[in-house]
């Protein structure tokens, strides 16, 4: 029997592992639907940051790290201008005057932002008042106490448009002492002083169940993304050519249990994957949260056809909420002392924020990019669960908004755990063979 053969609850949740896989049956071919659309693979985001934590120590020059971005006419003009008529905060496109219209690779050397608001590197930007006054009001909005993540500087000339299916997250040979610098500080110095990996009596078990429940699932959540990302590198594995074969992505046992085996993981790794569950409950239960906001979200490509076609999947993936009603719940947290679970959600809400700034110093760009996809993905998730009320049966409050890489990232989060679900039970027939 294969370790990954994992059973019973799934902890801090309210499901076992069977019923997750049931659910997952169901969700994985349409979440894989969902995020081929245009209205989600394209993610716009600034790649050229560097790190605010550590002397930059610029970006590695592997070949598998590359980011192609996108060219200009690739992207479909709704999506770049998000000018939904149905909108109440509309704005209209940047005008921008020059830009290279040729597809490029993202340069391995980490750009800086340069110049003020109006003149940035060699694309001019040209912002009338009311571009301007609807960039303060985003401002304020991502300054609004309910965002769990670094905003984009929307003006930045770094800013680009991504196609995530043309960048899958795969085996990329990113290791060494620039990740391992990242995984540490994420968990040392920005997770509630979790267990530490790198210690050597490290016992995350007995560790967490000292830790209170907020804590604990705050740990599951990097616990989580960790161990996804791990088995997707470990199932989309690059095998080098030789003079007989060809270079090909496949799946590598050995790679998946030289990450997870409970012998080569101090007995951690069966848990490790299980904080994949953990997360993908808790994002599948703010995806069925925000049920009312879907509802009234245009997913607008400026192609109406597309539009209700995106539409329609996202209908199709809520009814799966029937087949597993009750999976995390949020309503547990923050509760007891008001003031005090005030300040816990506080400190909850800045660690995680800074854990999505921390992204800014992956030397690799593809792992940055997806780094970034899936903590503004958890960030958006944590904000529909922990946003106060803002959401009644089949209502939602006027107030509470998704910008549009917000929503792609969501989605986009639920779509990698729902793969490392299927890979986990892809690596778990694989090793009884
Ligand atoms: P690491 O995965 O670096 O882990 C370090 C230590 O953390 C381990 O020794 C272990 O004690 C502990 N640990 C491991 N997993 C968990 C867990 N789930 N929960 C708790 N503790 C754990 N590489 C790619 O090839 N493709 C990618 O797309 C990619 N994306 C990345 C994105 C980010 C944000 C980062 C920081 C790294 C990414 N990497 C990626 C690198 C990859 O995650 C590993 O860091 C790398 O393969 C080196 O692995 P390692 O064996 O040193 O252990």
């Amino acid at each position: 029997q294969c370790f990954c053969q994992l059973s019973g609850k799934v902890e801090d949740c309210c499901c076992d592992v069977e019923a997750v896989h049931n659910l997952n049956k169901e969700v994985y071919p349409k979440i894989l639907e969902i995020v081929k659309q245009n209205y989600f693979k394209f993610f716009k985001v600034n790649l050229g940051r560097s790190c605010p934590f550590w002397p930059d120590d610029g970006t590695c020059s592997l070949k598998d790290c590359s980011v192609q971005t996108c060219k200009e006419d690739e992207v479909p003009e709704g999506v770049k201008g998000y000018h939904d008529p149905k909108k109440s905060y509309n704005h209209k496109p940047l005008k921008v005057q020059k830009e290279n219209s040729k597809r490029q690779t993202v340069k391995e050397q980490p750009k800086k932002c340069k110049g003020d608001n109006s003149t940035l590197g060699d694309v001019n930007i040209h912002l009338s008042e009311e571009d301007k006054q609807a960039f303060e009001t985003w401002q304020q909005y991502d300054d609004a106490e309910n965002s769990f993540c670094q905003p984009e500087d929307e003006l930045s000339a770094d800013l680009k448009y991504v196609n995530l299916l043309l960048n899958p997250e795969r085996f990329t040979n990113y290791k060494g002492d620039s990740a391992n610098r990242v995984w540490y500080s994420i968990y040392q110095e920005n997770c509630f002083k979790l267990p530490n990996p790198y210690t050597e009596k490290y016992e995350a078990s007995s560790a967490l169940n000292q830790l209170c429940l907020e804590k604990r699932v705050f740990y599951r959540v990097i616990s989580g993304m960790h161990a996804s990302i791990n088995t997707h590198l470990s199932a989309q594995y690059l095998f080098k050519g030789n003079g007989f074969m060809k270079p090909e992505w496949r799946p590598n046992v050995e790679e998946f249990k030289k990450r997870f085996d409970p012998e080569k993981t101090k007995g951690q790794g069966p848990s490790w994957l299980k904080n994949i569950y953990f997360l993908y409950l808790l994002v599948w239960r703010a995806v069925i949260k925000a049920g009312p906001y879907w509802k009234q979200e245009g997913f607008f490509t400026g192609h109406k056809s597309e539009d209700g076609l995106v539409k329609k999947h996202i209908g199709d993936l809520l009814l799966q909420s029937r087949n597993c009603p009750s999976t995390f719940d949020e309503t547990m947290m923050f509760t007891g002392d008001p003031v005090t679970s005030r300040g816990l959600k506080e400190e909850f809400r800045k660690k995680f924020r800074n854990i999505t700034r921390i992204m800014d110093c992956v030397g690799c760009q593809k792992c940055r990019l997806w780094g970034k996809v899936q903590t503004q993905g958890i960030g958006t998730a944590l904000k529909i669960l922990f946003s106060s009320n803002q959401f009644a049966e089949d209502t939602v409050s006027p107030s509470f908004r998704l910008k549009r890489n917000e929503i792609v990232a969501l989605f986009n989060a639920l779509g990698r755990y729902s793969s490392s679900i299927h890979y986990v039970q892809m690596f778990r027939s694989l090793t009884r063979r």
